[in-house]
């Protein structure tokens, strides 16, 4: 594989995120390895495959929300992962 320059690569994540759910984990764990290479955050696309076992999310996984917390569970190999739904602020009129 040729080296990518930060830009290259950041379009490349963008267009594989953008069709996600036709990829396999093997190739979602070439795209987190060229983000750990080059630098660049994958941030909020994290929390569209399971980060045990690496298959994206189809929308068929089991999903909870409970007390501010979202939970998914993996549809593949059952993995739970949990975190904090941000409450927004209201501004004050
Ligand atoms: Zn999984």
């Amino acid at each position: 594989m040729k080296k990518l320059s930060k830009s290259e690569a950041s379009k490349e994540i963008e267009e594989f995120f953008s069709n996600l759910k036709s990829k396999t984990p093997k190739e979602i764990k070439k795209i987190k390895r060229l983000a750990a290479n080059s630098n660049i955050r994958l941030g909020e696309k994290r929390k569209l495959f399971c980060k045990k076992c690496l298959m994206p999310y189809l929308g068929k996984e089991k999903t909870r929300i409970n007390k501010g917390t979202k939970s998914v569970e993996c549809e593949n190999c059952g993995y739970v992962v949990r975190y904090k739904i941000l409450k927004r602020k209201i501004k004050p009129s």
